[in-house]
């Protein structure tokens, strides 16, 4: 099976002066020779874009920033994974309207490469191999990896040095991209240490919402293909997005899992569901970069968590927890749910 991929383009890059240090780094600037540069200090603070507007929130996701991860901490996590780890890049070039990875606009809406791989990696497996237990890691949490991986072809490389170099731990990454290359030419081996999640959602709403990621089919057949290759089943149903056509949405995402999933991918599937949760920052860029769209907030639907976040009321969300969870049930025999929140 061919899986054509994406190009993903471009304006102008930003990058940290010592990035030349890099294999990485000099693969990139190589790669991007024809477009222009602008040198920076700190892919964490660059002035000029500081002063973008919102309304040019998707002028600045064609911008790439290139530069070295300076922070490494862990946090633990107890959902999927033990400790999420900081990878290889942070932010997106795809621009669903809820993600929280626009936690502080003009810093984290753009993808940022960090060409020191080998420090990022040699830290982690250090730190798996003083762990008393085989953990998992997070490794997608700040980013989606098969989309990195577009611009910078080294995810493959990058499992494979960690498996290689450890035995104590396994790699897990949601994602909304079909671009499942380096997963399935990894060796065997490595296959049943690694959990990539893909993230569904109904056609309906990866239209409206979803800017920029694999359509509903291309992500089934992408499971089909992992299942295919021995990859265990994992959906994320992420986020839940409660709008007037809520039930005929979410109806069609199942009855379309059922009817397209392979019978070797549904043999046991892990589910995750986190339903939206949605912030003041999302609501303005969205009403200036995207004026045409859907509008994500309801005052109706929705309540206050701290200062300017908004989540779905209880009641609302129990009776959608209830409707999904027996939508599922009519629909799959050998599941599991991991968590609905
Ligand atoms: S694909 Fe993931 S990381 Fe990228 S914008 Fe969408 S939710 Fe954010």
């Amino acid at each position: 099976m061919v899986i054509h991929l994406k190009q993903v383009i471009f304006d102008r890059i930003y990058f940290e002066k010592d990035i030349i240090n890099y294999e990485l780094g000099n693969y990139l600037l190589n790669k991007y020779e024809n477009l222009p540069k602008t040198e920076i200090l700190s892919h964490n603070n660059i002035e000029e874009l500081r002063k973008y507007e919102n309304k040019d929130f998707g002028k600045l996701k064609r911008y790439l920033i290139i530069g070295t991860r300076k922070t490494h901490k862990y946090v633990e996590n107890h959902k999927i994974s033990d400790y999420l780890i900081p990878f290889t890049s942070s932010g997106c070039y795809a621009m669903c309207m809820y993600c929280y990875l626009v936690c502080n606009y003009n810093k984290c809406s753009y993808l940022r490469i960090f060409v020191n791989t080998k420090e990022i990696l040699d830290r982690l497996i250090l730190f798996a191999n003083k762990q008393n237990k085989e953990c998992v890691f997070e490794i997608g949490s700040n980013s989606d990896l098969l989309l990195e991986n577009l611009v910078t072809d080294n995810l493959k490389e990058n499992i494979e040095y960690f498996f290689d170099n450890t035995s104590h731990g396994k790699l897990t990454f949601p994602t909304k991209f079909h671009y499942i290359e380096p997963l399935i030419n990894l060796p065997k081996k490595y296959i049943k240490k690694l959990l990539p999640r893909m993230s569904l959602n109904p056609q309906n709403i990866i239209t409206k919402v979803e800017f920029g990621t694999s359509n509903l089919n291309d992500r089934i057949n992408a499971i089909n293909i992992l299942a295919e290759h021995g990859y265990s089943t994992y959906i994320l149903i992420a986020p839940v997005i409660i709008t007037d056509s809520f039930e005929k949405d979410y109806t069609s995402l199942i009855t379309t899992m059922k009817e397209k999933l392979s019978q070797k991918a549904k043999q046991n599937i892990t589910f995750e569901i986190i339903f939206m949760t949605y912030s003041y920052i999302h609501r303005k860029i969205n009403e200036e970069a995207f004026p045409k769209a859907i509008n994500l907030y309801s005052t109706e639907l929705m309540t206050s968590r701290g200062i300017g976040k908004y989540h779905y009321k209880n009641t609302v969300k129990e009776k959608a927890k209830e409707f999904l969870l027996k939508l599922i049930d009519n629909n799959f025999k050998n599941y599991t749910i991991k968590y609905i929140v």
